[in-house]
């Protein structure tokens, strides 16, 4: 019984390691991309907060990203979210917060998202319309009004030029 007990801690114990383990990956992760694409907020990491409530606060200068382990959220459609919201860190930085409305803050941020996931070699198109599908199947999310519909922000990769030419299939 009590080998058991101990036996078994000790396995709660490996686990709790094992995922602050994985949760500092992330969190390392998350960092660099911060500091490579440029953005000077400070980040705050949150592993029972989904991803998708991730935000910044332009108050603050503040990145807060929710990096829950979620199975059908890979870690590069993952850091599509954490792209957008460093597109807004981005804005704060440029200025370009000041002159767009809300609408339009948000569509930018997710063109940008695309664009800064092409730049450092992913294929942002792809993971853009991976982040939206998981979005929609897992929040039966179609879009808000702050944001714009759920087509406007997926047709916001077709304007990211870094990630251009739009690859086209082959006529076969
Ligand atoms: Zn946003």
């Amino acid at each position: 019984m009590k080998r058991s007990f101990i036996a078994l801690t000790a396995a709660a114990i490996v686990l709790v390691f094992a995922t602050a383990a994985v949760a500092n990956h992330r969190d390392e992760s998350i960092n660099a991309l911060v500091k490579q694409l440029g953005c000077e907020a400070d980040v705050f990491t949150f592993d029972n907060v989904t991803a998708a409530r991730s935000a910044f606060s332009p108050m603050n200068n503040s990145l807060y990203i929710g990096t829950e382990d979620d199975p059908s959220l890979p870690a590069e459609v993952a850091d599509m979210i954490v792209l957008h919201e460093i597109g807004h860190c981005l804005q704060l930085q440029d200025g370009t917060i000041f002159v767009m409305d809300e609408v339009s803050l948000e569509l930018d941020a997710d063109r940008r998202s695309v664009d800064m996931a092409c730049s450092i070699g992913r294929d942002g198109r792809s993971l853009q319309f991976l982040l939206w599908k998981w979005v929609n199947e897992k929040f039966g999310y179609v879009g808000d009004s702050k944001h714009g519909t759920i087509a406007e922000r997926i047709a916001q990769a077709d304007l990211a030029t870094t990630c251009s030419p739009r690859h086209v299939e082959p006529q076969a």
